[in-house]
């Protein structure tokens, strides 16, 4: 018998219906027990005049009040190290994490105890059995192993699916390459922008991972770009692979979203173990399908932290589960997480989102790397630059494109001017982790 295509069969294939009624039961016993164990939610309930009994219907979850991530480092700085918010004593704590900070702000800091880990694991083993991985599978998990959260838990998804791994931490890119080539893997997990400088890097070596690797798949995490259809394109054409995206946070500790082997253009959402409402970021209503909204997280299964309400500022546009034919019950966000609202830049008085950006720019396979800088020119007039670098093998490209690049950004912009830089090779920065691709220069007003 050929195996299943699900981690969990009854789970992931659940009628609607029944499944909305298990969200139901879960969430009271969430937030029955948050309320008992944690002063950060206990005081926030109060507030809001919120008891879980209140809970009748799927629709009372509208009583319970959002979460932010202001209020969550608050409670972290009036009551280091871990505020208010832990279930539990520390002392039955297996881990620590915290998250990424790329925006330069300070780090969340989480505890977690065994049984988050089981949990992490499987919620990973739905997402890497989704998208095919096997216990044939030799996989290379391509990132620092240090205390930001990453691909721990895909790690341990692995081994609970039987699949050989390889921890690539602390090493160069050369000798990650030669390690991927040198074991037979056939699976890389990474982020989007190192899985492109992999495979630039193996380029400089004189190595074609399409044709000298063993590598099937790729799975994404860490970025949107993993759902931008042209640089997924990119990617799985670099590597001869089929690329799938996944999205997580370390306030939750692992993936809510997958993408399964269908590749629907989009990512299933984990709904036996989250709720995840779709809102207007700035009114808060409810938003349906097909339009773009905030997701707003809720999670079942992390033991230490309870994560009820949570605001993401992710942007997101929901579709029905039955655009895939893979028989998932579970919706999807179509296009994964596309940026979020907290990164849109105001210039001239149209808005511009770096993912938006970033998706036209990937259309032209003859750019190696790119940079989007946002400047004021004699302190007046903001301008929107792309820096960016033409693959060597290509530069016959290049008067094509510097006209053609402008009027397609332009286009999708209101007919906004964006100025081309080119760079010479290699100018521009590369990245290990997550990309930082958008300078914004302005002079910042500063009042005191
Ligand atoms: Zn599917």
């Amino acid at each position: 018998m050929a195996p299943s295509e699900y981690w969990n069969a009854k789970n992931e294939t659940r009628p609607r219906e029944e499944l909305e009624a298990l969200q139901l039961i879960k969430l009271r016993r969430l937030c029955e027990w948050a309320y008992a164990t944690t002063p950060f939610h206990q005081r926030r309930f109060d507030e809001a005049g919120f008891k879980p009994e209140q809970l009748k219907t799927l629709d009372d979850l509208r009583r319970i009040p959002f979460m932010t991530r202001e209020e969550w480092m608050e409670s972290l700085l009036e009551k280091p190290i871990f505020g208010e918010m832990l279930a539990t004593d520390p002392v039955n704590a297996v881990r620590y994490h915290l998250t990424s900070g790329t925006t330069g702000r300070a780090p969340i800091r989480v505890l977690d105890g065994m049984k988050d880990w089981e949990w992490i694991a499987e919620m990973w083993c739905y997402g890497l059995w989704g998208f095919g991985v096997r216990p044939e599978d030799v996989v290379y998990l391509a990132f620092g192993y240090g205390s930001f959260i990453g691909f721990w838990g895909a790690h341990y998804a692995c081994e609970k699916i039987g699949a050989l791994v390889i921890p690539g931490g602390a090493q160069a890119t050369e000798a990650r390459i030669k390690q991927i080539i040198e074991m037979g893997v056939t699976t890389v997990a990474s982020t989007p922008t190192y899985a492109l400088t992999m495979w630039q890097k193996a380029r400089e070596m004189g190595i074609d991972l399409a044709s000298e690797s063993k590598v099937n798949k790729l799975i994404l995490s860490g970025e949107p770009a993993g759902s931008i259809p042209a640089a997924k394109r990119q990617l799985e054409e670099a590597w001869g692979a089929k690329a799938g995206d996944t999205a997580g946070m370390t306030e939750v500790g692992t993936i809510m979203i997958f993408e399964c082997s269908h590749q629907p253009g989009g990512t299933h959402i984990i709904e036996d173990h989250y709720i995840e409402e779709t809102i207007n970021p700035e009114t808060e209503a409810p938003i349906g399908y097909g339009e773009l909204a905030e997701r707003v997280v809720t999670s079942f299964g992390r033991g230490f932290v309870p994560v009820i309400r949570y605001r993401t500022k992710d942007m997101v546009l929901k579709v029905p589960a039955s655009v895939c034919p893979c028989g998932r019950s579970w919706d999807i966000y179509d296009g994964g997480i596309r940026g979020r609202w907290d990164d849109m830049k105001l210039i001239r008085g149209t808005n511009v989102y770096p993912r938006a950006v970033e998706s036209i720019i990937r259309e032209y396979n003859c750019i190696d790397e790119f940079q989007i800088y946002i400047w004021r020119k004699d302190d007046l007039v903001d301008e929107i630059t792309i820096k960016l670098e033409v693959k060597p093998d290509q530069e016959s490209e290049w008067p094509d494109l510097q006209h053609k690049l402008p009027r397609d950004l332009a286009n999708a912009h209101e007919g906004l001017r964006f100025n081309i830089e080119r760079m010479e090779f290699g100018a521009l920065p590369r990245f290990e982790l997550k990309a930082k691709r958008l300078i914004d220069a302005r002079p910042v007003a500063h009042y005191s």
